[in-house]
């Protein structure tokens, strides 16, 4: 059978294939902003800042090119430049003087996290200061609670931690944050948080909860950066297992009932349907964590040539906004936002 071809036509009763060209809406830059679906905004990102004591020169974290174990003075100049960038809020870490067993330098008043929430409060009175609340940096053994030993078999014991969490929570709430994050996956930590914040009378503190951690490679290079490593075992008897969603959506569920303000899903890349399911679910703000791991390797390959970082780094941001996070914190934030402004 021979087919004839006919020269183009106007005739509306062509084909529906030939009038369907999704095409039309990516042929320029102009128009393929127009029709943008998802836009990652410097008001979305969250910038962690590692603080060391005083005493202790600052250093670049080897595994994160660009990421310092920073003095109180330095995260101030660090909290400022993000400021200028755009970014809104800072999440600190804390790598204390001493440690022991209970993680007791978490809750001195005059501590790293404690000074620094202070002194860029001062700085930067606008900018939103959130503060992580763990065990791990503080305690002699790196792992994120109170260690018992039940027979010669060590373990973190939940309802002994909880007490301690509430303690450091009420140490950064004194200090001026306007979040504590609990990052330590104990059961009921956010309720203990909360009581303890309100029998002070804190109400307006408010409590981003990491909901959905997962025990996870990608946390490597942190490790590192808040000399937090395990110095035995490891943390999934209380970090959720990589391969459960709905169990992440029971962690959250938990979270939302104890009080949290919004909830958080860490890692981002390797979860991003367990963000997804979290937007669908909940109506609280769903903040993702967007890893060291995740940024080491962006970093490791662009060094290399293999990728364009700059590149990588938005479209990962974009795919973590995508999936449904209302707020991303990224070691990228900074860069991001700075290219961004050079963009236009
Ligand atoms: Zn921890």
């Amino acid at each position: 059978m021979t087919k004839t071809i006919s020269p183009p036509t106007t005739d509306i009763s062509a084909p529906a294939a030939l009038t369907r060209r999704p095409r039309r809406l990516r042929r320029t830059e102009g128009i393929r902003a127009l029709v943008r679906e998802t836009v990652v905004r410097a008001e979305d990102l969250i910038y962690p800042l590692f603080v060391v004591p005083n005493e202790r020169p600052r250093v670049e974290i080897k595994s994160m090119p660009g990421v310092y174990q920073n003095r109180v003075r330095e995260a101030v100049d660090d909290a400022r430049r993000a400021s200028d960038a755009g970014i809104r809020a800072v999440l600190l870490f804390g790598l204390p003087d001493y440690k022991d067993g209970i993680g007791s330098a978490s809750w001195d008043p005059t501590g790293p996290v404690q000074s620094a929430i202070e002194a860029i409060k001062r700085a930067l009175p606008d900018m939103t200061v959130m503060a992580d609340v763990c065990l791990c940096e503080y305690t002699d053994h790196g792992h994120c609670g109170v260690i018992v030993d039940h027979e010669g078999v060590k373990d973190v014991d939940n309802d002994q931690t909880l007490p301690l969490l509430a303690k450091q929570a009420i140490s950064f709430a004194a200090a001026g944050a306007d979040f504590v994050a609990p990052s330590d996956m104990m059961d009921g930590r956010v309720a203990a948080i909360r009581r303890a914040l309100d029998a002070r009378d804190m109400p307006e503190v408010g409590i981003m909860a990491y909901s959905a951690k997962f025990a996870s490679g990608f946390y490597g290079p942190f490790r590192e950066a808040a000399e937090s490593t395990p110095q035995f075992g490891d943390r999934r008897s209380y970090q959720m297992d990589p391969a459960n969603i709905r169990e992440a959506i029971r962690e959250m569920e938990l979270d939302v009932e104890e009080g949290a303000d919004m909830i958080m899903v860490k890692p981002a890349l390797a979860y991003l349907d367990v963000i997804r399911a979290a937007r669908e679910r909940f109506e609280l703000p769903v903040a993702a964590y967007n890893v060291s791991g995740e940024y080491a390797m962006v970093k490791a390959a662009a060094e290399r040539g293999w990728i364009d970082g700059t590149r990588v780094m938005g479209e990962i941001l974009t795919s973590i906004k995508r999936a449904g996070a209302d707020l991303i914190i990224t070691y990228h934030a900074v860069e991001f936002a700075d290219a961004c402004r050079d963009r236009l």
